[in-house]
């Protein structure tokens, strides 16, 4: 067996347990350099994807080539001359048309950045880019990609409803209608159905006004997945959660997959009826985390990959330490560049990008002030802010409040007299009880946790 036909039939095993994203990233231009007493010299094009071959792949691989040759003890790795290979001839044709051409100018290029979400099926309401093949997998979102997964497999199996839970554009969105549309390709034509909380609440409004209720209830009710993003809208009108309710019920007694979205815990939407909560938290919960360093990259190398431009690895690792909370902005970082670049007709260096970045603000979430603190709290917890600057020691005005100068302190870093007197006239070392009591809660208070993640959220994000 040659080198090359060792290193094809591993890169086939390697390839069915990675998304296609993943496979391509770091198996593109890889090769079997050499084999010698049992050890296999893999050649590799850079430094960077020495390093995560040796780091995440490295079991994969051992375990894949000693499949096929048993004699194989060991997997080493150089930076190499490559010969670009398998994974080329394995890509689908049309990632083929945008990577052969590496330049710039193209309007083919233009076009994926701007008009890609043109295509959604009027039936499903699902985009077709959203797929796991396009979906980078790393720790912080291993869990929901695996349940998303076995769903897939499943449908309406153990894990019903699944409810994937995590801040914004981490890929909530993406991962949910991957499954719908993964599940489209399943035998049977199973009926999917996407929709964002809140078009569903404007379709019963609209239904309640013109007795219309019989058939979008029909509609709901005739699906085999049903896919609700951003299930934090659901108004607290007792009827739309009764709706809500009465639809998810007759979907789940027939055993049809319910998945829903959310960018906090079940617990920590405050406008959610309890039986609906229960009815949640009896299947998946499944977070979503913020990805580390080397997925911000990975994921940068990817788009890159697929829009067929070449971008120097300095200006992605500069867009990766920038941009460290949200992958749409990441992605949006990115096409700033590509573009301005464009438009310019220079070459992308790390000087350029800089400026470009310069111009925009970065993380523009990391900006808060005393005002949205306050806000932000009581209307999480649905209070006045009056509420929270009075004196009143009503139960549920007492814990908001911690909360409030638990993140004052810790956000803002106001001293603990400011915070006193501007909260309810309080004395400083009631301040410091309160900080120290939320810190010590945090610590085993999952909800607690939760509740105070989302206030951030909000907190940075008005
Ligand atoms: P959310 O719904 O959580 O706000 P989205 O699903 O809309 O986030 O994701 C924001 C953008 O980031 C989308 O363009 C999406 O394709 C991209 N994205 C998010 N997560 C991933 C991932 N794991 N791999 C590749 N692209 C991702
Ligand atoms: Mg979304």
């Amino acid at each position: 067996m040659t080198h090359d036909e060792l290193w094809n039939q591993a890169l086939s095993e390697i390839e069915v347990n990675l998304t296609r994203a993943n496979f391509i990233t770091w198996f593109k231009q890889t090769a079997v350099a050499n084999l010698q007493d049992g050890v296999v010299t893999l050649s590799v094009p850079n430094g960077f994807a020495k390093e995560w071959l040796k780091t995440k792949y490295h079991k994969f691989i051992l375990r894949a080539v000693r499949n096929i040759n048993h004699d194989v003890k060991d997997v080493d790795y150089i930076i190499g001359q490559y010969k670009p290979a398998d994974v080329e001839r394995k890509r689908p044709a049309y990632e083929k048309r945008h990577t052969s051409e590496n330049t710039l100018g193209s309007a083919e290029f233009n076009e994926e950045f701007t008009l890609r979400d043109i295509t959604i099926d009027p039936d499903t309401n699902l985009n077709p880019r959203y797929t796991f093949e396009t979906f980078i997998v790393g720790s912080f979102n291993e869990l929901a990609h695996a349940a998303a997964r076995s769903i897939v497999k499943s449908l309406g199996g153990s894990y019903n409803p699944l409810f994937i839970y995590g801040g914004v554009g981490l890929g909530k969105t993406h991962l949910i209608q991957a499954v719908g549309n993964e599940v489209l390709k399943h035998a049977g034509k199973p009926r999917v159905l996407y929709v964002p909380t809140e078009r569903f609440m404007g379709e019963v409004v609209e239904a309640l006004s013109t007795q219309g209720m019989g058939r979008l209830k029909e509609k709901y009710r005739s699906v085999d997945l049903l896919i609700i993003d951003d299930i934090q809208f659901i108004g607290r009108t007792e009827k739309m959660q009764e709706e809500f309710f009465h639809i998810f019920n007759t979907l789940y007694q027939s055993n049809k997959q319910i998945l829903i979205s959310s960018d906090r815990h079940p617990k920590a939407i405050p406008t959610l009826e309890e039986r609906l909560r229960s009815r949640f938290e009896g299947g998946m919960i499944a977070d979503i985390g913020l990805p580390d360093r080397e997925t911000r990259m990975m994921i940068l190398k990817t788009k890159t990959e697929t829009k067929g431009v070449v971008v120097p690895e300095e200006v992605l690792w500069f867009i990766a330490d920038s941009i460290k909370t949200n992958i749409r902005e990441l992605e949006g970082a990115l096409n700033r560049v590509v573009i301005s670049s464009k438009l310019a007709n220079n070459p992308i260096t790390l000087d350029e990008t800089k400026k470009i970045l310069a111009h925009t603000a970065l993380e523009p979430r990391r900006f808060t002030s005393f005002k949205k603190v306050l806000r932000c709290v009581a209307e999480f917890y649905d209070l006045n802010e009056k509420e929270l600057i009075d004196r009143s020691r009503r139960k549920e005005v007492v814990r908001p409040r911690q909360i409030a100068m638990y993140l004052l302190r810790e956000d803002l870093k106001s001293s603990f007299p400011f915070i006193g007197e501007k909260l309810g006239k309080k004395d400083h070392t009631t301040v410091i009880h309160a900080c120290k009591k939320i810190t010590q809660e945090l610590k085993n208070n999952p909800t607690l946790e939760e509740e105070i993640r989302a206030v951030r959220e909000k907190m940075y994000s008005l």
